[in-house]
């Protein structure tokens, strides 16, 4: 358990990837913080199955990561909570699918303030933890649309390819301090971020629904989504001591989409 004794913040950890992550990172050893929005109960029947299933210690705290001033208290809340935030995964993220002309400014603003500057908030106040530590693993979620674009997805694909610029500066500031900072880029993965676009895809390209979700599988060569615990398994891995030289890196994991 190379986690145990660590404390894991994973932000937009109610559901999809991000409670996957959480999971896969309780399961070696870390306590974990977990974050986002969605039913109380719900929530905190997740939080609790954290702790039984594997031994630690879970914690909710409900922060808007739209909102500086809350990615903010998020890591100082798991720092008061568990005493140090050694692992970050800033994860939390929502799509919006519109024509560029379309496109309302409202969503484009509220898109990148959670998918690209919450990453940037939650890290400036996680990294001097790590700094003084001498270890930190910083992962964040991006997307193979951090690698390539796709119609439709102005403010998604700007966000998302900016966070892979903000996942190398902070690997090259903290290469030295026993800190590494990753980009992982999934491919489709079927949670429900993907599922609440395929109404909004339909209508975008004038398609029934069936046919948009074929579209998206048609980008992804093996024609599967990719799974959340495929992912959690590859952040787990960037959190273990093999993946130490691992840093600055925007990696894919999506069946093979961003090598056409
Ligand atoms: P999801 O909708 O299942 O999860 C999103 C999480 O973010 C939820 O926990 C939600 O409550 C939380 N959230 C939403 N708004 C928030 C806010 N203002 N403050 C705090 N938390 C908030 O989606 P998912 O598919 O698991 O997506 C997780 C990440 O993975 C996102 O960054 C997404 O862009 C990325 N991603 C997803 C896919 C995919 O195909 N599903 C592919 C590539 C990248």
């Amino acid at each position: 358990m190379s986690l145990k004794s660590r404390t894991a913040v994973v932000t937009g950890s109610t559901s999809g990837i991000g409670l996957a992550i959480a999971r896969a990172l309780a399961s070696d050893g870390a306590n974990v913080v977990i974050n986002g929005f969605g039913d109380a109960d719900a929530i905190e029947k997740e939080r609790a199955g954290i702790e039984k299933d594997f031994g630690v210690k879970a914690a909710y705290v409900a922060a808007d990561l739209t909102k500086a001033e809350d990615c903010e208290k998020l890591i100082a809340a798991a720092t008061e909570t568990f005493g140090s935030v050694d692992v970050l995964v800033n994860n939390a993220g929502v799509q919006y699918v519109a024509p560029i002309e379309e496109f309302p400014v409202d969503k484009w603003n509220m898109i990148i303030a959670l998918n690209l500057s919450a990453a940037f908030h939650a890290t400036r106040a996680a990294v001097p933890g790590m700094k003084a530590r001498k270890w930190g693993r910083i992962i964040n979620t991006a997307s193979a649309h951090a690698l390539v674009a796709s119609p439709f997805k102005a403010a998604y694909v700007a966000a998302k390819h900016g966070i892979a610029g903000l996942t190398k500066v902070v690997a090259l500031e903290t290469a030295t301090f026993g800190i590494t900072a990753n980009a992982i880029c999934p491919g489709y993965v079927w949670t429900p971020l993907v599922e609440k676009q395929i109404p909004d895809q339909a209508k975008a390209r004038g398609i029934s629904e069936q046919e948009a979700k074929n579209i998206l599988l048609a980008a992804q060569p093996t024609k599967e989504f990719v799974t959340v615990e495929q992912v959690a398994a590859f952040a787990l891995f960037l959190t273990s001591d093999a993946a130490a030289a691992i840093t600055g890196s925007i990696l894919p994991i999506d069946g093979g989409w961003t090598a056409e």
